[in-house]
């Protein structure tokens, strides 16, 4: 066995569990410990700057720069209480991860001494020295600088590194020009635009709401790996999936993983992370695991959709942090192993009110019910309208792995409502009538099916985990997003579309019952022929079945399997509609995201090439040659042993196959560095994504299997990687 593997089993065996770092107590007593909440806010701020910062959060009003003072005073003094001698801005630019830049609160003063200091310019505002984060030319052409600019409706937080502690403040990045560089501030807007749609809708039913806000629980599937197998996968360490490797003998054929017992390794990261999040105010309630060997999940109660995507972006930080200190590695990439379940990140969305109302929810009368069925009705219409913005707000060169691989929702979008919303929907189809409001008897509007909804939202249990996009309940499942994705992406593109859907709902309400309809009878009418519209979304069926994908081209819906074509939906009619006409995106400003998409695709794709590449030069070949050299000695002593010709025949048959795998190996790694030259050259970063995809992608899977056929092959005791049963089973 390469020696390099066998030390690493050999730690992996001997490993003992990590004591995680509990705090004792109940959670009550510590959620949130390290966020300036509310409660901070009163203690520390003056009424006023509280009334400020309040105001901002649920009026969008701009702090003054005497009030942004005051707050970071605050702000300070309570970050300075809990330990903390620095403060950043923090923010999630376009390459996928978080950012930071830190700077001390410690100030030299002329007498040799020092003070503490933060105003408020440095919370309101920073320009960290960010020209090499992507922005898709946008700053390349006017200025390099980019802002980054407090988002008061995210709490401050603390974060811990080691014995270190830095007052972490959420902003939002954005170009000198006000184009913004990252995933929160179209998200920003378009919650905005959401409310701003979905308010006088609300107010048909319900005229005290003030406000409407899209909520968001994730639910975010990880692998565990231990580190010293990691540090033997360079394809792990660099591309976060194994570029190579044999499926295993056992996979998870036996499903005997998923809610099985939590191995105790596991269970102390688990325990760990847990209260890293507590503490930070991140809400995780459910641990458990899932599908595949190895592979776990966590979720939290859901939240407000900014805070959401901020806790997730910092979970996954923390997932990474606190794994190593159990010498584990997360992989956050939607396929680390081939064969094995990938990740997802289902993204439950809903909308509510300050009134306290779920909008998704199947209320207890029958008015609150058509309040139901209205937006229920409206989000099915938005999906059937832009369900290829929702395929293109998910694409990944990771989640291509996924989706379309038949253990994954498909990249068809469809809408699955459960048998008895389906019911409903048809009943409601049938039983409207088409024609005038005084066409239609009273009969027609009272229909019973307002008093059976409330059942529905118990039934969960003819779940359909192979919808792209499911009502639960309560809310409606987007399981398509993968897991290392950050969610604002699907999140911005699930509030435009409800958002422009509302409006246009409103208007037509507002046509009809100004020519003398009753507000009733016109909600159930256009709703009726939202639902005749919507029809090719609606699907119950198994989505990873084959007649499915049959069935969905006859009804005209997509079937893009790959990243660089799922992004040409943003050059749409339908995304200038959605995204840039609401004010979301400017032209630019999408033109310039759909250009980085593409970038990091093809950056993504050419840095596998090169791991592979140099993987099978370096490691597979040179294993193949050894063992062919063992082979041939004992060939040779055979000879010379004067033992029967045919007894080397198995091992003049085994090298004459491992020699030509080692030449196929050769001969397609060669291969596929040409292509991967080739594909760089082309015009436009859209050409070159594609040209990634259709030359280069299917040489690197070729040469995969000329691999793992060798791996098959050659003697266990010379092979350098960590096999997959390895990375998977031993614990
Ligand atoms: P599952 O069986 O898919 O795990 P759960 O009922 O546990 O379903 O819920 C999954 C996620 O849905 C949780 O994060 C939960 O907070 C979230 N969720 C529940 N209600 C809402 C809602 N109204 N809006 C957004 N997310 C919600
Ligand atoms: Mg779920």
């Amino acid at each position: 066995m390469g020696s390099a593997r066998k030390t690493a089993i050999q730690t992996v065996i001997n490993r003992e569990v990590v004591k995680p770092r509990l705090e004792g107590g109940k959670v009550s007593e510590y959620f949130s410990s390290n966020v300036f909440t509310d409660d901070a806010m009163r203690h520390y701020l003056s009424e006023e700057a509280y009334k400020a910062v309040k105001t901002a959060i649920k009026e969008g009003t701009k702090i003054s720069r005497e009030m942004a003072d005051a707050v970071a005073a605050g702000m300070k003094a309570w970050a300075i209480d809990k330990g903390a001698n620095s403060y950043t801005h923090w923010f999630q630019p376009l390459t996928g991860l978080t950012a930071e830049k830190h700077d001390m609160f410690f100030m030299p003063t002329i007498d040799g001494k020092g003070v503490e200091k933060f105003s408020g310019d440095a919370l309101v505002q920073q320009e960290p020295d960010a020209s090499s984060f992507p922005s898709g030319g946008i700053r390349a052409t006017f200025e390099a600088r980019g802002y980054t600019a407090w988002d008061p409706g995210s709490p401050a937080f603390i974060m811990e590194i080691g014995d270190g502690k830095t007052l972490c403040i959420p902003t939002i990045f954005i170009s000198y020009t006000g184009e913004s560089l990252d995933y929160k501030a179209p998200l920003l807007k378009s919650s905005h635009f959401l409310e701003q749609a979905a308010l006088p809708v609300v107010h048909l039913f319900d005229k005290d709401a003030t406000k409407v806000t899209a909520t968001l629980g994730w639910e975010q599937e990880y692998f565990l790996i231990d580190e010293a197998l990691f540090y033997q996968r360079p394809d792990l360490m660099f591309a976060g999936r194994t570029l190579l490797g044999a499926a295993p003998q056992k996979g998870q054929q036996f499903e005997d993983h998923y809610f099985g017992s939590i191995p105790e390794r596991v269970y102390a990261y688990m325990l760990d992370l847990e209260t890293e999040c507590h503490k930070l105010g991140i809400p995780v309630r459910t641990r458990h695991n899932e599908v595949a060997p190895a592979q776990f999940e966590c979720a939290p109660m859901f939240e407000e959709v900014n805070v959401a995507v901020d806790h997730n972006s910092l979970l996954m930080d923390l997932m990474e942090r606190v794994a190593r200190r159990h010498k584990l590695r997360v992989l956050l990439h939607e396929k680390p192993f081939a064969g094995i379940n990938g990740s997802g990140k289902h993204n439950n969305w809903s909308m509510s009110t300050d009134t306290g109302k779920n909008l998704l929810s199947p209320g207890k009368t029958p008015k609150n019910n058509i309040l139901f069925l209205t937006f229920f009705v409206n989000v099915i219409k938005a999906v059937s309208e832009y369900a290829d913005l929702l395929r293109a707000s998910i694409a990944s060169a990771n989640n291509d792995h996924r989706l379309g691989a038949n253990e994954a929702p498909p990249a068809i979008i469809s809408v699955f409502t459960g048998s008895y919303m389906a019911d409903v929907l048809n009943e409601i189809e049938k039983r409207v009538a088409k024609g005038k409001y005084d066409e239609l008897t009273n009969a027609n509007l009272k229909l019973d099916i307002h008093n059976k909804i409330p059942d529905v939202m118990l039934d969960n249990t003819d779940r359909n985990r192979t919808s792209p996009f499911a009502f639960t309940g309560n809310k409606f499942e987007f399981r398509a997003v993968g897991s290392s994705a950050n969610c604002a992406k699907p999140m911005t593109v699930m509030n435009a579309i409800v958002g422009k859907q509302l409006l246009n709902f409103k208007a037509e309400i507002d046509k009809l019952t100004k020519d003398g309809e009753t507000k009733e009878g016109a909600i159930m009418r256009v709703l009726r022929q939202y639902i005749t519209d919507s029809k090719k979304v609606l699907f119950e069926g198994d989505g990873y079945s084959e007649a499915w994908e049959k069935e969905a081209k006859k009804r005209g819906l997509s079937n893009v399997k790959t990243t660089p074509y799922a992004l040409d939906f943003y050059n749409s009619k339908g995304a200038k509609e959605v995204l840039v006409a609401t004010g979301i995106y400017s032209a630019r400003e999408l033109e310039a995201r759909v250009d980085i998409l593409h970038h990091n695709y093809s950056l993504k794709i050419d840095t596998e090439a090169s791991l592979l590449a140099d993987i099978a030069i370096s490691k597979i070949i040179p294993a193949g040659v050894e063992y062919m050299n063992t082979l041939i000695t004992n060939i040779k002593g055979l000879k010379e042993a004067g033992v029967a010709a045919n007894a080397a025949k198995a091992q003049k048959a085994i090298v004459t196959e491992v020699a030509e795998l080692v030449n196929s190996i050769k001969d397609t790694t060669d291969k596929l560095l040409a292509a991967k030259e080739k594909a760089h050259n082309g015009k436009s970063n859209a050409d070159i994504s594609k040209a990634y995809c259709d030359k280069v992608k299917p040489l690197m899977d070729e040469l995969r299997s000329q691999i793992d056929t060798l791996e098959a092959v050659v003697d266990d005791n010379v092979w350098p990687l960590p096999k997959y049963r390895e990375m998977l089973f031993i614990r």
